[in-house]
């Protein structure tokens, strides 16, 4: 998953500030993802589970459309550090991928470690199945062609350190 550095700081600080589980829905286009709605969910307080609020969803991606702005997933927090997509989340995906147009093949459902992490699984079906994969995050930084020239450079220079 490619992501603005805004967005992904802006997922993490907005996702941070609930003492219960929260959420919100991620677009952008040409693959990169470059927009965030946050949603508290309509759970009633749940620490457990973040339920989202679909009406509001489909409004924003309405005018997402509006905007050529594509639909890419939903985020949702974990609290206690875990990592891993729950079977509950598990369920809920599939149940969001088969309610999905056809012609989205794939989305991504992001957990958010408040304060600290995005880790990013990418969901992808075909004709047959529904596959869930451990997804990389790319962080697009502002003027990142500059900087990775200059990375380059540097790490060149950095002679290799022999283990005696
Ligand atoms: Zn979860």
């Amino acid at each position: 998953m490619k992501i603005i550095e805004d967005i992904y700081y802006k997922i993490i600080d907005k996702c941070s500030c609930s003492l219960i589980e929260v959420g919100g829905i991620i677009g952008g286009k040409n693959n990169i993802i470059t927009e965030f709605e946050f949603d508290k969910g309509i759970g009633g307080g749940s620490k457990q589970h973040y339920f989202p609020d679909i009406e509001k969803f489909n409004s924003c991606i309405k005018n997402w459309q509006k905007e050529n702005i594509e639909f890419y997933g939903i985020v949702h927090s974990h609290f206690q550090d875990t990592k891993e997509l729950s079977f509950g989340d598990t369920l809920y995906i599939q149940e969001i991928m088969l309610a999905m147009p056809e012609y989205i093949r794939y989305l991504y459902f992001p957990i958010i470690l408040p304060q600290k992490e995005l880790v990013s699984f990418k969901v992808m079906r075909n004709e047959i199945e529904i596959n869930i994969i451990n997804d990389n995050v790319k962080i697009i930084m502002k003027g990142a062609k500059k900087s990775e020239k200059r990375n380059k450079t540097d790490s060149n220079k950095n002679p290799l350190r022999t283990l005696l």
